[in-house]
C-alpha cells in the first residue's frame, strides 16, 4: 500500500519515493511507488499530473487501495524517483473543492438539498443537488459561503476513530467502504471526502455560483472558486468592456444597449423582407409568357422558389429563375412533374448543377454562362 503523502500534507509539490513496480499496459506504463503527493482521481476531482524523475505523468489512478502514476515511459523499478506536482494545478483543484463543501454544506443547513453529484475538472465544477433552488436562494448561499470565505476558517482532514464517527454528524456523498476520513470546516460543515482541501478557507479567495441546469428533479450548479473565479471573471470584464466599446455604451447599460440593437435589426430584417418580396413582385410583372428562363437580382433559393412558383401559375408550362454572378448561378425551376423531370435530367447533363427536388419542383445551384443558360431553355 503506498503512503498517501497529499493526506498528510496537501501542500507537498515535490517529494522522493522508491519505485516499487513497473507495468506495461498498451503503450502506457504503471508505476507504483512506496508513497506519493500525486493525487488519484477520487470524489469527483480529477487526478494530479506533474513528473516522476522528469518522466510526465499524465493520469494517477487507485486500483485495489495501490496507486498507479500513469507514464510514458518506465522507471527503473528499485530506483529513488524525485516526484514534481503540478502544484499551480492542484491549487485551484483545493479552492474549488473546498469552496464546494462550503457551498454544499450551506445549502444543505438552510434549504435541506443534499449533494448527491460532484465533477471538478480542468474548467468546469458542478454541484448536483437533489432539489430545485432559485436564484434567490442561490444568492443567499453565495454570499454566506464567502462570509465563510473571510472568516478564514479552518480546514481539518482526520480518520475519526469509531467512537468519534459515532457522535459526529457529516454529510455523505455516498455510501463509502473502508475507513472513513472527515472534511471538518470549522462552523460550517463536515463532510466524508479522501481529496486535499487547503487548510483555512481565506486561501479560496471567492466563491461564485454561475450557471444553473434541471435535472432530475434536482439541480446542476456550476461553480468557480480561486483562480477559476478570478479567470472568469477576466473574461467576463474582457467582453463586456469590448460590447460597451463597439456601442459607446457604458458598461453597466450595455445590456439595454445590446436590446436596442436587437430590435433595430429585428425592424431591419422586416424591411429587407419586404423589399425582396417587391423585388420579386417586379420581377414577375415584367416577364411575359414566352420567357421560359429570367434571371433576377439577389435572390436566395427559397426567394426564386416563391418567384417560379408564381410564374409557373401565372403562365404554366416550365418556368425557371436564376440569380448570381455569372457563371455561378442559385436557380429554381418549377413546372408539370414529367416534364420538369426531363428538362432537369438534360439540364445536369449540360451543366455541373447541384441540387435536386420533387413535387413540381427543382432547385439548387450551377456553374454555367447566362448565355449558355438561356441557350439551353430556348426550345
Ligand atoms: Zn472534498
Amino acid at each position: 500500500m503506498t503512503e498517501r503523502l497529499y493526506e498528510l500534507n496537501a501542500y507537498t509539490k515535490e517529494f522522493k519515493a522508491q519505485v516499487l513496480d513497473c507495468i506495461l499496459v498498451d503503450s502506457a506504463y504503471k508505476i507504483v511507488l512506496d508513497k506519493t503527493a500525486f493525487f488519484p482521481e477520487g470524489g469527483g476531482q480529477a487526478a494530479d499530473i506533474g513528473t516522476l524523475g522528469g518522466v510526465k505523468v499524465t493520469d494517477v489512478q487507485i486500483e485495489d487501495k495501490t496507486i498507479y502514476h500513469y507514464t510514458k515511459a518506465p522507471i527503473e523499478i528499485g530506483s529513488e524517483v524525485e516526484g514534481i506536482l503540478d502544484f499551480e494545478r492542484r491549487f485551484n483543484f483545493m479552492q474549488n473543492h473546498t469552496g464546494e463543501h462550503i457551498v454544499s454544506g450551506i445549502a444543505h443547513k438552510l434549504f435541506g438539498v443534499n449533494n448527491v453529484g460532484f465533477h471538478l475538472g480542468e474548467e468546469l465544477v458542478t454541484i448536483d443537488f437533489d432539489k430545485e433552488l432559485t436564484r434567490e436562494q442561490l444568492n443567499e448561499i453565495e454570499i454566506i459561503a464567502n462570509q465563510k470565505v473571510w472568516q478564514n476558517l479552518p480546514v481539518k482532514a482526520y480518520y475519526p476513530s469509531n467512537e468519534e464517527l459515532k457522535n459526529t454528524l457529516y454529510r455523505s456523498k455516498k455510501e463509502i467502504d473502508g475507513e472513513i476520513r472527515l472534511v471538518d470546516i470549522k462552523d460550517t460543515d463536515i463532510c466524508a471526502c479522501c481529496a486535499p482541501h487547503v487548510n483555512r478557507t481565506g486561501e479560496i479567495g471567492v466563491i461564485k455560483l454561475l450557471d444553473t441546469e434541471r435535472m432530475r428533479g434536482g439541480i446542476r450548479i456550476v461553480l468557480k472558486c480561486g483562480m477559476f473565479a478570478l479567470a472568469d471573471y477576466q473574461s467576463k470584464y474582457d467582453n463586456i468592456s469590448q460590447i460597451a466599446a463597439l456601442l459607446s455604451a457604458k458598461q453597466e447599460n450595455a445590456f439595454d444597449s445590446v436590446k436596442k440593437l436587437d430590435e433595430k435589426c429585428t425592424l431591419a430584417n422586416q424591411k429587407i423582407n419586404e423589399l425582396k418580396k417587391k423585388n420579386a413582385e417586379l420581377a414577375i410583372a415584367t416577364v411575359t409568357s414566352d420567357q421560359i428562363c429570367v434571371f433576377v437580382d439577389d435572390c436566395d433559393i427559397k426567394e426564386l422558389q416563391t418567384i417560379a412558383d408564381k410564374l409557373y401559375k401565372k403562365f404554366g408550362d416550365v418556368r425557371a429563375v436564376f440569380s448570381g454572378i455569372d457563371p455561378n448561378y442559385s436557380f429554381a425551376i418549377c413546372g408539370d412533374s414529367i416534364n420538369l423531370d426531363e428538362i432537369f435530367k438534360d439540364f445536369k447533363s449540360r451543366f455541373a448543377v447541384r441540387g435536386g427536388g420533387r413535387n413540381g419542383m427543382v432547385q439548387g445551384t450551377v456553374e454555367a454562362s447566362k448565355e449558355n443558360i438561356n441557350l439551353f431553355f430556348k426550345f
